[in-house]
């Protein structure tokens, strides 16, 4: 890296860690030294929301009265998002409210394209991802055969961690848009998937580093669906799978045809991969932007949602959490109360574990 491109992504970091460092100084401290080992982590309950679904008040009492003990925040395009919102008074509050509640709290968000600055670009395109026609492009992901993308992506995510610091030391730093990664000469041989999971292997390696129990998700969705078959997942590398393209008008025990998009078929693959034990469903259930027209109301169907914790408890998995984005003030005043927030909490109380 130059020594010029090094000094814009360290000056970029400082500003933005520095502040949010300064508002994390008066919310709670930080807990992540007793965050429990991975195999013993109590099963998860959670809900995954942008910072826009906090309008309806008190999110964090909700969860707990549902009986849930996680909310994930999250940013579809950038973590600056999540960075401005944890420095706000309201950001502020909701850390301060999920503590008295117990509601553990993390953070997802598409983030390669902020682990390698674009900007690095015009100095070093070889950093960058080479597209089907043989171009380099700044457009989502990188190579992961440069070693100062890695690298480079590697010490922001260490300085992302110390921005947004999770209660349960897990990480989520995702794939931009799920996308295509590096087809130049050394990384075409391997598949999105392995190429993503040569990069969680580096992050969760600088993590330790600094924070020995930290472990890192392997996003499984969209170009990542297919089990890695080359590389295997470093210790601390747990599995998401977020079947975002299955369907939801019948069980998914009912989807496990290999040909079908999303089908159950990809989640027992890569549970030869990655230890089930540890692995996490990111389901769309309580998603009210899933399904048209968007807005609500929310397609809840108890029976399926039993019948897809039925399946998915059967192949190993203890951790569940939910898109819930639009559930908001709004939907309440359309729709009224979302009283299928307490099913779906029992529905993950109940589970013989
Ligand atoms: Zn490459």
């Amino acid at each position: 890296m130059s020594p010029n491109s090094s000094s814009v992504t360290r000056r970029d970091f400082v500003r933005a860690t520095a502040a949010s460092l300064i508002a994390l100084s008066t919310g709670r401290p930080r807990s992540n030294s007793h965050a429990a080992a991975p195999d013993e982590r109590p099963p998860i309950r959670g809900v995954v929301m942008v910072p826009e679904t906090l309008t309806l008040e008190n999110w964090p009492g909700r969860a707990k009265k549902a009986g849930l003990n996680t909310i994930v925040l999250h940013h579809p395009e950038s973590p600056r998002a999540l960075l401005e919102f944890v420095k706000s008074d309201q950001g502020q509050a909701f850390l301060a409210q999920c503590a008295t509640a117990q509601i553990n709290v993390e953070f997802d968000f598409h983030a390669m394209r902020d682990l390698v600055p674009r900007e690095l670009f015009a100095s070093d395109p070889s950093l960058f991802r080479m597209d089907e026609a043989g171009k380099r492009s700044p457009m989502r992901n990188f190579c992961v055969h440069s070693p100062t993308a890695l690298q480079t992506a590697a010490e922001n995510a260490v300085k992302y961690a110390e921005s947004l610091p999770p209660t349960t030391a897990s990480y989520y730093f995702w794939s931009d848009g799920c996308a295509a990664w590096c087809r130049c000469p050394r990384c075409r041989e391997l598949s999105d998937s392995d190429q993503l999971l040569i990069v969680e292997n580096a992050l969760v390696a600088a993590l330790r580093k600094v924070q020995p129990e930290a472990q890192v998700a392997h996003l499984a969705c969209h170009t990542s669906m297919p089990a890695p078959q080359m590389i295997k997942p470093a210790p601390g590398v747990f599995l998401q799978y977020a079947p975002v393209r299955r369907r939801y008008d019948v069980p998914y025990s009912q989807q496990t045809d290999r040909e079908q998009i999303d089908s159950l078929w990809y989640l027992e693959q890569n549970l030869k991969v990655f230890p089930e034990k540890t692995a996490q469903v990111l389901e769309y259930w309580l998603d009210v932007t899933r399904f048209p027209p968007g807005t609500g109301p929310l397609p809840w169907n108890r029976d399926r949602f039993q019948a897809d914790l039925k399946t998915y408890t059967s192949l190993g998995i203890r951790h569940f959490k939910s898109f819930a984005n639009g559930i908001d003030a709004n939907y309440v005043t359309r729709h009224g109360e979302p009283t299928f927030l307490a099913e779906y909490g029992r529905g993950l109380q109940n589970l013989v574990r």
